[in-house]
């Protein structure tokens, strides 16, 4: 399935609207992470990796803040957002309860997917950074795509793991998709039993990985586009080691949240 997004005969991005959405559902996701579900506008959409703002003029006046849309777009009824809490905004957020309204702007971003494309897709999220890479995820497993997909997945603890139970999932629904989980405060009680990696993501790691993957997918000769959202030098690294490989510039995206 493709996004119609085509305006007088050229493809573009969606149009963006402004609408008050009603809060429908809160769901506690990690321990300072939950997702905020609302009703979609009738003939609104969007692309994977996109975002809206959110206001809430009464309290912040024209202050709003980002926020990636982290459901697919082929979800008739709902729109997504996972928000970690941190700051004055997220405050304000943690105390509204269901039934309250925002005002919600979009979509906005070119940090998307390209979905006319069969390229495989590399994938570098770090905590909440993946919420733009999720969309794209679940976009693909729901429309049973042929794109091959490597995540490779940052948190600091086990329970940090955001969608973790849907992650497991969805690689079991799409035989397209690997994940690779990596931990950066493992603890003593799981050094000997936690199967992934551990350590922040870092050159050798994305570079091993990638190899790997395309060794077993016959990728060595595909050019993947890859999209990384995360801490700076994160994104600085994956820049860096995708260009060592000859990867070209314009398949590497970066969204930063901060
Ligand atoms: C395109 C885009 C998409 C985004 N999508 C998401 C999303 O899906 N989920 C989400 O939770 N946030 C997302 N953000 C970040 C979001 O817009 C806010 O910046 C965040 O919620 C913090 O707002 P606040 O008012 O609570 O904190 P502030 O009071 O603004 O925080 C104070 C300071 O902390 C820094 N900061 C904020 N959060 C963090 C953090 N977690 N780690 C390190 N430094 C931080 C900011 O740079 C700021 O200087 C996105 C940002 C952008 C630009």
């Amino acid at each position: 399935m493709t996004i119609n997004t085509e305006v007088q005969g050229r493809p573009s991005r969606p149009k963006s609207q402004k609408w008050e959405a009603e809060l429908v559902e809160i769901i506690d996701e990690t321990p300072d992470i939950k997702t905020f579900r609302f009703h979609k506008p009738e003939n609104w959409t969007f692309i994977p990796g996109q975002y809206v703002m959110v206001y809430f003029p009464e309290v912040f006046g024209k202050k709003n803040r980002a926020y990636s849309i982290a459901s697919s777009p082929t979800d008739p009824d709902y729109i997504d957002l996972s928000i970690k809490l941190y700051g004055v905004f997220t405050h304000h957020i943690w105390n509204l309860r269901e039934g309250s309204g925002w005002q919600l702007k979009g979509p906005y971003g070119r940090f998307h997917i390209d979905n006319e494309s069969d390229d495989p897709l590399l994938l570098l999220g770090a905590g909440v950074g993946i919420t733009p890479l999720m969309s794209m995820i679940r976009w693909a497993t729901l429309t049973k795509s042929d794109r091959k997909i490597l995540l490779l997945y940052s948190n600091k603890r086990p329970k940090d793991i955001l969608y973790k139970t849907e992650l497991i999932m969805l690689e079991r629904m799409n035989p397209n998709l690997r994940i690779i989980y990596t931990l950066t405060r493992l603890g003593d009680k799981l050094k000997y039993t936690w199967p992934g990696l551990t350590g922040r993501i870092d050159a050798d790691m994305i570079k091993n990985e990638v190899l790997r993957w395309q060794e077993e997918n016959g990728l060595e000769k595909a050019t993947p586009t890859s999209y990384g959202c995360g801490p700076i030098p994160m994104l600085e690294t994956m820049e860096k080691v995708l260009l060592e490989l000859n990867w070209s510039k314009e398949k590497i995206h970066y969204e930063k949240f901060w």
